[in-house]
């Protein structure tokens, strides 16, 4: 499949990770807008949130658990950070595999 990050998952193209395991895998996005930016994503391709179906209830809720994870080892559980899933062209979404966004490291607006 011609997909950005299942090419970065299996290696085809290179990323900086930050951590994997037999269902999810995170890595530092490549133009980060904040100290810390981190993408994590299902190693099951799923376009979006909007293609998500009840068989990938404990998918999504183990990746979850995947941020939580990560936000502890990068400092970010006492501060604060923001998880964001960019969904469609009103959402601005630009590669089709469903990614969440952990951003922190700084104060961060809410503007829109
Ligand atoms: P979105 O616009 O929500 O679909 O997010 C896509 C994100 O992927 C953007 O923040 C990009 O900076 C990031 N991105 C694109 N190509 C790469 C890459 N090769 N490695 C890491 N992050 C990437
Ligand atoms: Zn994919």
């Amino acid at each position: 499949m011609d997909c950005l990050f299942c090419k970065i998952i299996n290696g085809d193209i290179p990323s900086k990770k930050v951590y994997e395991d037999d269902h999810v895998y995170a890595f530092h996005d490549i133009s980060p807008m904040a100290p810390v930016h981190i993408l994590i994503i299902p190693k099951k391709h799923i376009p979006s949130v909007m293609g998500i179906t009840a068989e990938d209830k404990d998918l999504i809720g183990h990746l979850h658990l995947a941020i939580q994870h990560i936000a502890k080892e990068m400092n970010l559980d006492e501060e604060g950070f923001r998880v964001i899933t960019n969904t469609g062209k009103n959402g601005q979404q630009t590669v089709f595999h469903l990614h969440y966004h952990i951003v922190g490291g700084r104060q961060l607006e809410w503007n829109m």
